[in-house]
C-alpha cells in the first residue's frame, strides 16, 4: 500500500513535469514561498530494506536543492523572518530550511553545504534525544524488520504476528507498525518495542547516541552564525494523545532545557509527526501559550499572507529522499499540487 501510494505520487509529479501545468498555475498557487523540511543528510549507503529512506537525502541533493531554489529567485531566509515576511505581504518569494530531530549528520554532512550557500537554517532538537532518554523507534523498527522473518508482539492484550519474509511483506509490516506506533502513547510504544526487540537489538539509547547530536555538539552548532535551534519537544511523543499536563511538559521542559543549555531564546517549535493526527487546535493553542513565535507542522503546502495569522500551524514541504530530483521540487514549490489536492483551501491567497 505504501509502495503503491509512492508510485502514485511519483506518477503525479511526472504528469505535472510533462505537461508543465504547474508552471502555468504557479503565479496563482506559489504564494510567498515555502518552509522546507529535512531530516537526515548523508552520502548514499546501500542497506537493503530502508523504509526510512524517505527521511534522508544526500549532501549532493541538498546542494542541488539550494542551488535550484536560489536560481528560481527564492531568497533563503532564517525561519524567524517567515512570519514578518508573510504579514508584510512581500512579493519576492522566500524559503526557510528546517532540519527535524537533531541528527549528527546535519553537522557532519549538511553544514558544509549550507555554509557554501551561506544559507541560514533551523535544527529542531528533541531534548530527550540529546539526553539519550527518548528513542528513535522508527530507526530501531527498520533494523528489526530488516532482520526478522516475522514480527511477534502483543497489542491490547492480543498476541499478533506480522510476516516479514519478503521485501513486500517487510514494506507492509513496517508501514503497519510505524502507523500504529505514531498513534500510541510513549509507554505503549515502549511496550510494543519491547516485544519486537526482545533480546536482538542495541539499547534505544545506543541508537540515539550513534545518530543524534549531543548537548556539546548542539551548543557548538547554536553558536554558528547560520544556525538556529528550535524545539522538537522533550520525548518526540504524539502530542495529540497526551493529557494537558503532559503536553505542557513536552513543550515547557524541552524549551527550558534548550534555553538553559544554550543561553539564548528558543523561538520556534516543530510538532513531532506534525500531521493532523498529532497536532491540532489544542496543540496550536498550547504552542501559542508557551510563547513560541512560530510553529511548523508537516501539513504540506506553500505559504500565503493568511498564514501570518496562523503562525502556530505553518505548513512545510518535505524534501523526500525517495524523489531526489528537482522536477518534483518544482512541482511542490509551485503550490499547484496542493491547490489541486485541496481545491479551494490553498488556491486562495490566504
Ligand atoms: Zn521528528
Amino acid at each position: 500500500m505504501a509502495a503503491f501510494k509512492h508510485r502514485l505520487i511519483g506518477a503525479g509529479f511526472k504528469a505535472f513535469s510533462l505537461t508543465g501545468l504547474h508552471r502555468m498555475m504557479a503565479p496563482l498557487t506559489r504564494g510567498q514561498g515555502a518552509i522546507l523540511t529535512f531530516h537526515r543528510v548523508q552520502p548514499w549507503q546501500e542497506r537493503g530494506f530502508a523504509p526510512n529512506r524517505l527521511l534522508e537525502i544526500t549532501p549532493d541533493h541538498l546542494d542541488a536543492v539550494l542551488g535550484h531554489v536560489k536560481a528560481q529567485g527564492y531568497r533563503i531566509v532564517p525561519l524567524d523572518e517567515i512570519v514578518p515576511h508573510l504579514a508584510a505581504r512581500t512579493r519576492d518569494p522566500v524559503v526557510a530550511l528546517t532540519f527535524d530531530d537533531g541528527f549528527r549528520d546535519n553537522v557532519v554532512h549538511a553544514l558544509p553545504v549550507l555554509e557554501r550557500h551561506a544559507a541560514p537554517f533551523t535544527v529542531f532538537v528533541t531534548s530527550g534525544f540529546a539526553d539519550r532518554t527518548a528513542r528513535l523507534w522508527w530507526v530501531e523498527l527498520e533494523a528489526i524488520v530488516r532482520r526478522l522473518p516475522r514480527l511477534r508482539f502483543t497489542l491490547d492484550g492480543v498476541p499478533r504476528t506480522l510476516p516479514a519474509e519478503t521485501p513486500a511483506d517487510k514494506d507492509r509490516s513496517f508501514a503497519k507498525l510505524a502507523g500504529l506506533m505514531a498513534r500510541r502513547r510513549p509507554g505503549e510504544v515502549d511496550d510494543l518495542m519491547a516485544y519486537l526487540t526482545d533480546g536482538i537489538h542495541p539499547s534505544p539509547s545506543a541508537v540515539v547516541d550513534d545518530l543524534c547530536l549531543s548537548w556539546d555538539e548542539i551548543e557548538r552548532l547554536a553558536s554558528h552564525p547560520l544556525a538556529a535551534i528550535g524545539c522538537h519537544t522533550a520525548t518526540h511523543a504524539n502530542l495529540a494523545l497526551l493529557d494537558l499536563d503532559a503536553l505542557d511538559r513536552e513543550l515547557g521542559d524541552a524549551r527550558q532545557a534548550l534555553e538553559e543549555r544554550l543561553g539564548r531564546p528558543v523561538r520556534h517549535l516543530a510538532y513531532p509527526f506534525g500531521g493532523p493526527h498529532a497536532a491540532g487546535a489544542r496543540e496550536f493553542a498550547a504552542a501559542a501559550a508557551h510563547g513560541f513565535a512560530a510553529a511548523v507542522t508537516t501539513r504540506p503546502g506553500v505559504l500565503f499572507p493568511g498564514h501570518a495569522a496562523r503562525a502556530m500551524a505553518l505548513p512545510r514541504i518535505s524534501i523526500n529522499g525517495l524523489w531526489q530530483d528537482l522536477g518534483a521540487l518544482d512541482v511542490l514549490l509551485s503550490g499547484a499540487a496542493f491547490a489541486l489536492w485541496n481545491p479551494g483551501r490553498r488556491l486562495s491567497p490566504d
